[in-house]
């Protein structure tokens, strides 16, 4: 988890709003925009080195003028309406501008800085814009609707007709059945909502970098494993301070010293900013804008006919309505708090006994806990980590690859990055046929958001008997290698790993016909069935043994060491589960709402937190001022997707262990029923196709352990 997958099509569709900010001029450009010239390195991939800040706008604005102009033509067209030449035609339109976007948002997520974030601020309301014209032009429309009224008359093929049906579905989400002072109305959010969710974003990265703990006395590094001191010590370094350590809000820096710094007063510092981001009521504070994001989505909704945001959201996904998610998280918090409960009991007892006289806090939760791993099951991140070299994992990612469908991955060192960091492959079928290039992208630095992601530079389609194959880029804030040392992944920085290579693959091996309708296009709690169940390999005993090996000696990791592992494997389940679980209800909440009034967010978060009874020990997994997953990346009513792809991936996984874990007829249902099908069907059906029922929920009740 803590991984998301950004859509920025996804993103301009719901953003939107009103600023009079004025765009600022494009910069002198004296050479050749690469934007305006078709690519020709590699598989036609991005051009980083010749890409400069001066290019987005200019391409920005000529995509859209462009996309216009393919508009009009379809709309003037007098032809009668038909597939081809409305349906098919929009499809197609926009290429200039989903070139340009494809790149500028993947790069303002993994490689941004200052001017990006201007000319991100000054394009996210013209994209609002732009998308509202589409989606509420009256001609346009009119021949979209008069092609669906003939759809069975038309001889059209399923991925057709799935295409004519969410084309139409999109125009109504869309506003296309307003009258034109309501438009004028959804116009007006839509802009105003593009600017604030890209204010939130940015504020977070701001915050994210805002904070560091410099120490200067060896005794306040008291716990810390030498490797943690390192680090700090580098980042002190980097930063031009000698003799000193520093620790920051990114997970790499602030979890270890969470899990091993003895000095309580300083893991409460730390974990106080941590969960303080965007609420310091400094220039980057997001509680008013987040609390105006959420009344807006109520104003929106309610424009569109459904009773709150939730509703609007969720008709899209498997969920179909707020209930359905209640029904889901219902049937998991009480086990999952009952067990959160026990844990914090024996996390006290655990003080207790070491005569701390204090009550057990959330900045304690980490210590105690890793201190009690190692008191059962002998095991903690340190021991683990030399057997998960970075590049390790990464290699047994794709030898799981290669077992079930044959791929194949070969560096390539001609391919353009756009960092140092970033390297490149190529993926092959079993026969050597080319399926697509994935980036990957692991170490956190200051212009990258946090977190890991799944991204892609250009979505697979397959028009006018071209096939278009996929570039992705998989993006980590990984363990960063220290001085001799390689970056030592912990077997969680390993599951997740595991898990963006999911999304990756649901892209490559994609085998659509649409762009709209390929990949991970899919809905949000259907597109984490292909990331998680990846997770599984990782985790597997047999698996583990094959890529995990001390990174100095090449040694397999020992048998005691997998079967620690596998015993652990309950351990704190009630601690992540509840956390989670409290950030899904929170999310719900914020968009459940019925009235367009602005909140105090906090009280609203603590009286959110309150009814679900969650214990003050723990913490929401992202408290509202930092929740980008739902004010700024297109997971709103969504952050349950997690668990409910887990239902998925769980059942899933099943079907191989009740055959075996590289079954090769398992594995190729799995790839023609799931990742080559995108959105070309209904998930419920892709999924029945591949299990031969509906998925039940039993396998991930037994695997967080509620039940036996
Ligand atoms: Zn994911």
């Amino acid at each position: 988890m803590k991984k998301t997958v950004i859509l920025w099509a996804a993103l301009v569709l719901m953003t939107s709003f009103c600023t009079k900010k004025e765009t600022p001029p494009p910069a002198p450009v004296q050479e050749e925009n690469p934007f305006f010239s078709a690519w020709t390195a590699p598989f036609e991939t991005p051009p980083f080195e010749k890409i400069k800040e001066a290019h987005y706008l200019p391409a920005f604005q000529a995509g859209m003028d462009q996309q216009k102009k393919e508009i009009e033509a379809i709309t003037n067209d007098s032809a009668a309406p038909s597939f081809a030449n409305t349906i098919e035609a929009l499809e197609k339109s926009g290429a200039l501008l989903t070139k340009v976007g494809n790149v500028f948002f993947n790069l303002t997520s993994a490689n941004t800085n200052d001017e990006m974030q201007k000319i991100e601020s000054a394009v996210a309301p013209l994209l609002a814009r732009h998308q509202d014209d589409i989606n509420l032009n009256a001609k346009l429309f009119e021949r979209v609707k008069a092609v669906s009224g003939e759809k069975d008359k038309l001889g059209l093929t399923a991925e057709q007709a799935r295409l004519l049906e969410k084309t139409y579905k999109n125009f109504v989400r869309g506003g296309a059945n307003l009258d034109e002072a309501k438009k004028a109305e959804f116009r007006k959010i839509n802009e105003e909502l593009s600017v604030l969710t890209q204010k939130f974003g940015e504020n977070v990265l701001k915050e994210d970098n805002n904070f560091a703990l410099v120490l200067d006395k060896k005794e306040d590094l008291a716990g810390l494993p030498d490797s943690v001191v390192q680090g700090a010590a580098e980042a002190a370094r980097k930063r031009g301070m000698d003799a000193k350590w520093v620790f920051t809000l990114h997970k790499p820096s602030c979890i270890p010293f969470f899990q091993y710094s003895a000095r309580r007063e300083l893991r409460e510092k730390l974990f106080k900013a941590f969960i303080n981001r965007g609420n310091n009521n400094n220039a980057f504070d997001n509680k008013a804008i987040l609390s105006k994001i959420a009344a807006l989505r109520v104003k929106k909704a309610d424009l569109l006919g459904y009773k709150t945001h939730a509703d609007f959201v969720l008709e899209e996904n498997m969920a179909k309505t707020p209930a359905g998610v209640d029904k889901l998280l219902d049937q998991l918090w009480m086990p999952a708090l009952a067990m959160a409960k026990k844990e914090a009991q024996e996390l006290q007892g655990l003080i207790n006994t070491e005569g701390g006289s204090f009550k057990l806090e959330p900045w304690d939760w980490w210590y105690y806990a890793e201190k009690l791993k190692k008191a059962k099951y002998d095991l903690d991140d340190q021991i683990l980590k030399p057997y998960f070299k970075l590049e390790n994992v990464r290699d047994g990612a794709f030898d799981v690859a290669k077992k079930l469908w044959g791929l194949q991955f070969v560096e390539r060192t001609d391919i353009p990055k756009y960092h140092p960091d970033v390297k490149v492959f190529e993926v092959k079928e079993a026969d050597g046929t080319h399926v697509g290039i994935l980036y990957t992208d692991y170490f956190p630095r200051p212009s990258k958001r946090g977190g890991a992601w799944s991204n892609t530079f250009r979505t697979q389609s397959a028009r006018g008997g071209r096939k278009v194959t996929s570039l992705v880029s998989n993006n980590g804030n990984f363990s960063l290698p220290v001085s001799d040392t390689p970056s030592l992944l912990t077997f969680e920085e390993a599951q997740t790993l595991f898990h963006e290579f999911g999304h990756a693959l649901h892209d490559l091996l994609s085998n659509c016909t649409y762009e709209a309708l390929a990949g991970t296009n899919v809905p949000r709690d259907f597109v984490e069935l292909a990331s998680q169940i990846m997770e599984n390999w990782a985790g597997d005993p047999e698996v583990i043994k094959t890529y995990a090996k001390h990174y100095q000696t090449g040694e397999p990791i020992p048998q005691a060491l997998v079967d620690k592992i596998k015993n652990s494997g309950l351990f704190n389940q009630g601690f992540a589960t509840v956390e989670y679980l409290a950030a899904s209800y929170l999310d719900m909440d914020w968009h459940t709402l019925t009235e367009a009034k602005e909140q105090d967010a906090l009280a609203f978060e603590n009286a959110a937190m309150s009814k679900i009874g969650l214990i003050p020990e723990i913490v929401v997994r992202y408290r509202s001022p930092y929740f980008q997953h739902i004010f700024s990346g297109g997971y709103s009513a969504g952050y349950y997707s997690y668990i409910w792809s887990e239902v998925l991936d769980a059942d899933a996984f099943e079907a191989f262990k009740e055959t075996s874990l590289f079954d090769p007829q398992t594995a190729l249902s799995f790839r023609q029923n799931i990742l080559a099908k995108g959105d070309t069907d209904e998930a419920m059906a892709l999924y029945k196709r591949f299990r031969g029922r509906e998925p039940k929920v039993e396998p991930l009740l037994k695997r967080r352990g509620f039940i036996k």
